[in-house]
């Protein structure tokens, strides 16, 4: 199946590289030049990444949960706003868009919004998360996916794919081939977390899981050379 337009997941751990918080220009750049290939492809390309390398919404115990997560929220634009200009750097346009308004640093969300930015050819970053505390940007990029109907959501990882046990952990783990939300939900393997698993079993929306240091390995995902 040929994908037309696809939402990429990276964590904001993944910006960092081995430096673990703020950003790692050349991984990033790694990744601008992957995703540069899909979308010189013609493939509609949508981006959503976390905050782990500025902060989670549980990294103090002593602030209100929902101020935490707002702090979180904003670190994701943050993160967007970084990695925008770093595609724009080897000639991508983008456009990000937030669940709610941030100025004229980013622009509302909407689905027709997003849709006249991927007909133009542009990588449509969805900052912000849901834009609600208690909810992960697991869950914002399953929610933008269906949406804006995009036919796979492709999680990067740390990890190469799931494994039915923590491999660091359990050297007996093995890494499936396919498994269903079903399955994830039911043995509790975290690929994503339980709302987004369910959000996406319930909207059939399929996800890929693959490592992102593994040369290449956005652009083999696409093209028949998945690993995860
Ligand atoms: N967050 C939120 N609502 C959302 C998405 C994110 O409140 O819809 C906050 C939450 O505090 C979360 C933080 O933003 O801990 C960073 O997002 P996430 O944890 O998904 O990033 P990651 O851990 O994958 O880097």
């Amino acid at each position: 199946m040929t994908m037309k337009r696809i939402l990429l997941k990276l964590s904001g751990e993944a910006l960092a590289g081995e430096k673990k918080t703020g950003f790692d220009e050349e991984t990033v750049r790694k990744v601008a030049l992957q995703v540069k290939e899909l979308v010189d492809d013609g493939i509609q390309v949508g981006i959503v990444i976390g905050g782990g390398n500025f902060w989670r919404g549980r990294s103090s115990e002593n602030i209100d949960r929902t101020k935490a997560d707002q702090i979180g929220m904003l670190a994701t634009i943050m993160n967007c706003i970084y990695v925008s200009e770093i595609f724009r750097s080897v000639g991508m346009m983008t456009n990000i868009l937030t669940p709610f308004e941030c100025g004229s640093f980013t622009k509302l969300f909407s689905k027709d919004r997003a849709n006249k930015y991927f007909a133009k050819g542009m990588v449509v970053f969805f900052a912000g998360g849901t834009g609600h505390p208690y909810f992960s940007t697991d869950t914002g990029v399953v929610l933008r996916a269906i949406e804006v109907e995009a036919d796979v959501i492709l999680l990067a990882k740390a990890i190469d794919g799931v494994y039915n046990a923590d491999p660091a952990k359990d050297p007996t783990a093995k890494k499936y081939d396919e498994v269903s939300i079903d399955e994830v939900i039911a043995k509790n393997l975290q690929v994503v977390d339980m709302t987004a698993s369910i959000l996406a079993r319930d909207n059939k929306m399929p996800m890929w899981v693959f490592g992102l240091n593994e040369e290449n390995s956005i652009v083999n995902t696409l093209k028949g050379k998945f690993n995860g």
